[in-house]
């Protein structure tokens, strides 16, 4: 064996999707662009992969990370899915400019998905270009990265290569590829794409293929796809209320982009509130609000009914007795979505033990909050300091139009946190670990993305991945990127960028 024959990334793949029938994905390659560069390179997550950072990132690895070179043991291949996009169902979408290499089994023993997106066009691209412009590449690198430090389930960012090559969109940007991770990418709308043709064997091939990748443990279950409708909206429920407490608005909430291994998935309009406004609305293409911050529950809700719906083939023999099964699965989302919303909550607050009035508490503070123009997460952060110490109190009511309000509500909150036994070094540790300092604020992500894209500079995207890999920290040295933003840097509108 000589040296120049072997290939030098070696990525151990093993891809289970691959051996599904046929019809469940179009084998295609990436297609190769001009000039590789390497933006950025995972390397503590390559390594969580048992892949070789510096193979990655050597000539050979970069282009693979372009899709200029496919590597030994890939299997290329776009999934085939289909989706509501704002409630009209599409019976067929699919990766439109993504294609899946293969799945690697981590340290961990868990198996990802390494996927190349913006790689080209596929079988599903319909009119679409298969790329990907610069900017929103950096926004799901920055984002994704936030939520795995928050402790956020998400899909990660392996790497960000620059293409050499324009994209057309309303102007001429620089292309790049984004390399993802998933614990999978099978979504709501992959089940649906079997539905929709009727074709209950691939249902069942999928919904079998999920429980063993994603649910092992349902797999003994008297009805195993009942069970499998129950964890997915656990999953789903318990997602969405992680999503409300930090002050996340995903933007397109489509059933494609829900994963069906719960994890937050296609990072395209998202933004982070910074004033909290429970109707706030980010996305360019969102203009009825339907997928506004606190209609997140409603319409998680929404697509895992349509996700139940998909499984009533295998649910029962009876259609009856199937319906009934979906129906009593969806009625699940509800409880568990409100109890982990609940807790979360709670934990911001410091409060240890569980009260009926607590909900109230917090629904007050923040329609306080709504009314008074407060940062949400400025506002949960210095809640932290004013556990221990009243002269916190001075910052929090400088963040509202009239501090009346929230004074009356320090005054109720104390009262409850006098009921509490747990000491207050324990209580400010719960609260600090619940309450991040620091998140991607639009501002922030927009600085990063018009320096890369105008000037080629990446300093800004290397600093505000490095600040925000720690957002439970206190980093004195980087307040400005804590701090709101200013009334000019107000971002109010997030754009798709596909
Ligand atoms: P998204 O809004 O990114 O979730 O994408 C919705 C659908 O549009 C998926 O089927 C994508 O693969 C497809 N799509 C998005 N952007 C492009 C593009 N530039 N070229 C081809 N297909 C795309
Ligand atoms: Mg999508």
């Amino acid at each position: 064996m000589t040296a120049q024959l072997e290939a030098i990334v070696q990525f151990g793949f093993d891809n289970s999707y691959a051996r599904l029938p046929d019809r469940f994905f179009a084998r295609v390659a990436p297609t190769p662009v001009a000039e590789p560069r390497l933006i950025k390179l995972n390397e503590v997550l390559a390594r969580q992969l048992g892949l070789d950072p510096a193979q990655l990132a050597s000539p050979e690895g970069v282009e693979v990370l372009a899709g200029n070179r496919v590597p030994e043991g890939a299997s290329p291949l776009a999934q085939a899915y289909a989706g509501h996009q704002f409630a009209n169902f599409v019976p067929q979408l699919g990766d439109g400019r993504a294609v899946l290499l293969g799945e690697v089994v981590d340290r961990d023993g868990q198996r990802r998905d390494i996927q190349l997106k913006g790689s080209g066009p596929t079988p599903f691209s319909r009119r679409g270009d298969g790329r990907a412009a610069l900017g929103p590449v950096l926004r799901e690198y920055i984002v994704s990265e936030a939520f795995a430090a928050l402790g956020i389930p998400a899909t990660r960012a392996l790497a960000a290569v620059t293409t050499g090559e324009a994209v057309a969109r309303e102007t001429m940007l620089p292309g790049a590829v984004f390399t993802r991770v998933a614990a999978s990418h099978v979504r709501v709308g992959t089940f649906q794409y079997f539905a929709a043709r009727s074709d209950v064997e691939g249902l069942r091939a999928l919904g079998d293929y999920v429980i063993e990748r994603h649910y092992p443990e349902v797999a003994t279950a008297a009805n195993r796809y009942r069970a499998l409708l129950d964890a997915v909206i656990a999953r789903q429920a318990k997602l969405i209320a992680r999503w409300l407490n930090v002050g996340f608005i995903h933007g397109v909430m489509n059933t494609d982009n829900v994963s069906i291994a719960g994890e937050t998935i296609d990072f395209g309009p998202c933004a982070f509130m910074d004033t909290f406004d429970p109707g706030q609305v980010y996305s360019s293409i969102d203009h009825r609000g339907r997928y506004a911050y606190a209609n997140q529950p409603g319409i998680a809700g929404w697509n895992l009914a349509r996700f139940a719906e998909t499984l009533i083939p295998l649910l029962a023999e009876e259609k009856d007795a199937a319906v009934a099964e979906a129906q009593a699965g969806i009625n699940t989302f509800g409880g568990t979505f409100e109890a982990a919303y609940r807790a979360g909550q709670r934990a911001k607050l410091g409060l240890m033990t569980e009260r009926a009035e607590d909900s109230a508490l917090a629904d007050d503070l923040l329609g306080t909050m709504a009314r008074g123009g407060a940062d949400f997460t400025l506002l949960f952060r210095a809640l932290c300091a004013a556990a221990r110490d009243t002269s916190a109190d001075l910052a929090i009511r400088g963040m509202f139009i009239d501090p009346a309000e929230i004074e009356a509500w320090l005054v109720r909150w104390r009262q409850r946190l006098g009921d509490e036994d747990g000491d207050a070094a324990a209580r400010a540790a719960m609260m600090r670990g619940a309450n991040p300092a620091f998140i991607p604020r639009n501002h922030l992500v927009e600085e990063v993305i018009v320096a890369a894209v105008n000037d080629a500079d990446f300093a800004p995207f290397e600093k505000l991945l490095a600040v925000t890999a720690r957002p439970y920290d206190d980093q004195p040295e980087n307040a400005r990127y804590a701090a709101g933003p200013k009334p000019e840097q107000i971002v109010r509108q997030t754009f798709c960028g596909t």
